[in-house]
């Protein structure tokens, strides 16, 4: 069975987050949806709200679970069996970034690989920072989220 594990604030879940998920179900046996808890880090939004969010939307995918989970990446991968990791590439900026996480994850987990899946063109001006902006700044961010985050 191949897992992958779709790491993430999640802070909250886009529109950008459903569709990476919901194009990797056909290649994945299980594809766990993991919030990865930073003690240090602010959110504006609880790891409860963050996980009922994503529990909601994707309660119609037998194969996708939703957990969180503390510490590095890629022990958590170890601790669960997970050869895989889910990744988004909107932008080079993204590309940049995601190549040195991936080979240090590489490095720390010798089995560990990332799969890429490119942004679609619709939703790679959608990123979580800005939709968090967008409420501070109290607009409407429907479009930019999935029905289940009612603000
Ligand atoms: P982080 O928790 O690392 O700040 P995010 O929660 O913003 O990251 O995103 C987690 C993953 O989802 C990243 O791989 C990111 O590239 C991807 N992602 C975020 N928004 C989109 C989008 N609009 N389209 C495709 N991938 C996205």
């Amino acid at each position: 069975m191949q897992t992958v594990v779709f790491p993430g604030s999640f802070d909250p879940i886009t529109i950008g987050h459903e569709d990476l998920v919901r194009r990797a179900i056909p290649l994945f046996d299980r594809i766990v949806v993991a919030i990865g808890v930073n003690t240090k880090k602010q959110y504006l939004f609880s790891l409860e709200q963050r996980l009922a969010w994503l529990r909601e939307v994707f309660a119609d995918e037998p194969t996708v679970q939703v957990t969180h989970y503390e510490g590095l990446t890629a022990n958590f991968c170890r601790s669960i069996g997970a050869r895989f990791l889910l990744r988004g590439l909107r932008h080079g900026t993204d590309f940049d970034y995601e190549k040195t996480i991936s080979q240090l994850n590489a490095t720390l987990v010798e089995e560990l690989d990332t799969v890429f899946l490119i942004s679609r063109p619709c939703y790679s001006h959608i990123s979580s920072s800005v939709v968090r902006e967008l409420i501070r700044a109290g607009a409407d961010v429907s479009a930019f989220v999935p029905s289940a985050v009612q603000l």
